[in-house]
């Protein structure tokens, strides 16, 4: 009989969160076996778009400025080491508001202090640079030039490979919710029916199961992950027409309207999506399909402020789930009955582009001790949502 291999770390869930946290692990010289139920970056997981913003701005929460720079920095490392240099697109990242939009002007004060390069722009300034924009009620904005466009689910199959190839294990495997007080030693699979259940044992584990950990957790996580249906569509750009593709439109976010979008990346058409939280949905069996509010709301917004393209035809959408915290801070933190046991999650709608910072700080918590910041600590999630972070 074989003994049961023993992984330092095991991460449950390879997203951007769990792809990046076992990299990070392995290249502290860790043991990681990296599982997930349907593959990285799949369809039903918040990672699994085609492409997702970084942007420093952040208003007044400036740790994410600096967890957003420095995750870019090693993003770009990755994707120049893996010779996958065209999974960033530097677009610029376009914020527009009304004239003296507090969030704004803070951000200003923030990148400024970072160092994040960026243009300040008053409303003749838009008008004359973005003429495929209606500025209806908009008077400022600012652009934010290193920032841009990260190709979602290929970076995450990116990172995987990556930390496939320095010694990590990856499986396909659906897991079942730990229990119990104190420590554990290992975790199963989900049975299936006609299979053994799979084990596995390790000393740490983390879940980085983005909507799902409001399943997997249903007493402590139930009311504190707050998983929304969020829809996404890109719209065919006329023939022949530059006005909707970098660099004649950067990634650009309408704060009167909580509104965002990306010009027409790889010809798949501008990508649009509402920003407000939907209800609330089951990862696994949400339906994918667009519904027909969902278009009419779309179809009236673009040809409000992208009169062009009014009568453009929606070529593709995407159904997928934020996974909030109730202000949308993130929730990295120990269990609170299982000491090792981890939760790496509540992404909320701004997760993706802090992979790297995330990883790197699971690890400084795990292998260094290192001080905690509490703002994603479990208590202070709260079971009742009121949105602060954006
Ligand atoms: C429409 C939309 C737009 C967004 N826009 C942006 C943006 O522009 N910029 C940005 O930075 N962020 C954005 N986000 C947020 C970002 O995508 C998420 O915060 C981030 O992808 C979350 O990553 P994750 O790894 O935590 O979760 P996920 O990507 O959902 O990964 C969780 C993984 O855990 C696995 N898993 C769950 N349960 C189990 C189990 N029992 N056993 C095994 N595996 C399991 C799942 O299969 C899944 O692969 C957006 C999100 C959405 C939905």
């Amino acid at each position: 009989m074989h003994a049961t291999k023993l992984y330092d770390v095991a991460v449950v869930g390879a997203g951007a969160f769990g792809a990046w946290t076992a990299l990070q692990l392995a290249r502290r010289g860790k043991r990681v076996l990296l599982v997930d139920a349907y593959g990285p970056g799949h369809s039903r997981s918040s990672s699994g778009d085609e492409s997702r913003i970084i942007r420093m701005g952040y208003g007044t929460d400036e740790i994410y400025t600096r967890w957003s720079q420095r995750s870019l920095v090693q993003w770009r490392e990755l994707f120049a080491a893996t010779g996958n240099e065209e999974l960033y697109r530097k677009t610029g990242v376009l914020w527009l508001a009304e004239a003296e939009n507090p969030q704004l002007r803070v951000t200003k004060d923030v990148l400024k202090r970072n160092g994040a390069e960026f243009e300040e722009l008053d409303r003749d300034g838009i008008v004359a640079r973005y003429p495929q924009i209606n500025v209806d009620g908009i008077a400022s904005g600012i652009l934010e030039l290193e920032s841009g466009v990260l190709l979602a689910r290929r970076a995450v199959a990116a990172v995987v490979a990556e930390a496939v190839r320095i010694g990590v294990e990856f499986k396909l495997i659906a897991i079942a919710e730990p229990h119990g007080n104190g420590e554990i030693e290992s975790l199963s699979s989900t049975a299936i029916e006609g299979s053994a259940a799979q084990r596995f044992t390790a000393k740490t584990f983390v879940f980085a199961c983005g909507a799902w950990l409001a399943k997997l957790f249903p007493e402590i996580l139930g009311d504190r992950i707050f998983p929304t249906r969020q829809s996404v569509f890109y719209l065919g750009i006329p023939g022949g027409e530059v006005r909707f593709s970098f660099p004649a439109l950067p990634t650009w976010l309408i704060k009167n309207d909580e509104c965002y979008g990306m010009p027409d990346l790889e010809s798949r058409g501008l990508k649009i999506a509402l920003d407000k939280h939907g209800e609330r949905v089951d990862p696994d069996t949400q339906s994918r399909m667009v519904t027909p509010e969902e278009i009419a709301e779309i179809r009236r917004y673009v040809a409000y402020r992208f009169p062009a393209l009014a009568n453009a035809p929606i070529v593709e959408t995407r159904v997928c789930q934020y996974e909030n915290t109730s202000n949308g801070d993130f929730l990295i933190d120990r269990h609170p009955t299982l000491s090792n046991v981890w939760f790496a999650g509540g992404g909320s709608g701004h997760g993706f582009k802090h992979g790297p910072a995330v990883g790197e700080y699971i690890a400084g918590q795990l292998l260094d001790g290192s001080e905690p910041e509490e703002r994603f600590l479990f208590d202070k999630k709260k079971t009742i949502q009121h949105r602060t972070v954006y």
